[in-house]
């Protein structure tokens, strides 16, 4: 796998200071520096954010933002991501230990003998995977546009989908398509219990259930809506419904209730009785940690510029196919 080059000066050069929110806002001033959130970050770190939103919203940005810095508020493979797309900024990802289970579970050289096999397929990749990845696939994708980037594709044309298989089993779904699915999951959406969910809906019976395509079958087939995180918003803000049991990561929750303060969002539980419902990766970022990011201007993004300029390529293409 790629290691990307990092390099992190001793934290304890500086003290935190009280207001952190403050202090943040000086920094962003002084370094002309933009702070980009997923939803699945703290609210705090929300709250002190230029822009919230999901992978497509968050990439969208990074390629359309005039600051010197760009701060991410996220996992590394969105940080990446931003860099592709601004090789001479700086990008500063708060805590570089910020991985993603999705993205492990597709290794590149693997990945590689895989995609061999199949020499006529177009590879159509999730953007929540690695750089290498992304440099071996001919478009990415996000939650948001998987559906309408696979039915842009002629019909004669194969396809690889990777690394995710509830998002390709939900996109072949939709589009009727059959893909070539890379085995890949994400811990946090494979975690929810459809015993529990039942029993919620039991329990709260005008709740709706919203789920993201990364769930499990099991967890999809109970659901009234699925979609990306920010489909789920949008939803949440639609529709008449007054109460949602919500199956994604918890953190959305935050901006669905400063949108809708007078409905009830109950979070998916998990099937041990554990907060394993929350990104592991994703609650490693703190206030703390972006204020000294940007204070120590570290820990940063680098790529090799050959892997950078391949991948590239395909997030161009998802861009201009959204
Ligand atoms: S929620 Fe899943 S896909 Fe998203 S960053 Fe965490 S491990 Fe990766």
């Amino acid at each position: 796998m790629l290691t990307t080059l990092l390099t992190q000066k001793s934290n304890s050069d500086h003290l935190i200071p009280d207001d952190l929110f403050t202090a943040i806002n000086d920094l962003k001033r002084d370094l002309n520096a933009v702070v980009l959130a997923h939803y699945y970050q703290d609210p705090d770190i929300q709250d002190i954010a230029d822009y919230i939103g999901d992978s497509l919203g968050l990439s969208q940005q990074a390629a359309m933002t005039d600051a010197d810095v760009i701060v991410f508020a996220g996992v590394h493979f969105m940080a990446e991501t931003a860099k592709i797309l601004n090789p001479d900024k700086l990008v500063l990802l708060p805590d570089l230990n910020a991985g993603c289970s999705l993205a492990d579970s597709c290794p590149p050289q693997e990945f590689s003998k895989f995609k061999a096999k199949y020499p006529d397929h177009l590879v159509i990749s999730y953007i929540n995977c690695t750089a290498e990845i992304k440099a071996m696939s001919d478009i990415i994708c996000t939650s948001s546009n998987a559906v309408k980037i696979v039915n842009q594709i002629p019909l004669d044309q194969q396809i690889i989908f990777a690394p995710d298989r509830n998002l390709g089993r939900y996109v072949m779904e939709q589009t009727g398509r059959n893909l070539v699915l890379w085995q890949g999951s994400c811990i946090v959406h494979e975690t929810f219990s459809e015993r529990k969910i039942i029993q919620l809906k039991i329990e709260h019976p005008e709740a709706e259930i919203i789920a993201h395509p990364e769930c499990e079958p099991a967890i999809l087939r109970h659901a009234s809506y699925i979609g990306s995180t920010t489909a789920l918003l949008n939803y949440c803000q639609k529709s008449s419904s007054q109460a949602f049991i919500v199956a994604t990561e918890p953190g959305i929750i935050h901006q669905m209730q400063k949108e809708e303060p007078q409905k009830i969002f109950i979070p998916a539980p998990a099937i041990n009785n554990c907060a394993c419902n929350e990104c592991p990766h994703m609650r490693l970022n703190t206030l703390e940690k972006l204020y000294l990011a940007m204070k120590n201007k570290q820990p940063e993004i680098t790529l090799p510029e050959d892997i950078q300029q391949k991948a590239l390529r395909p997030i161009q293409k998802m861009l201009l196919m959204s």
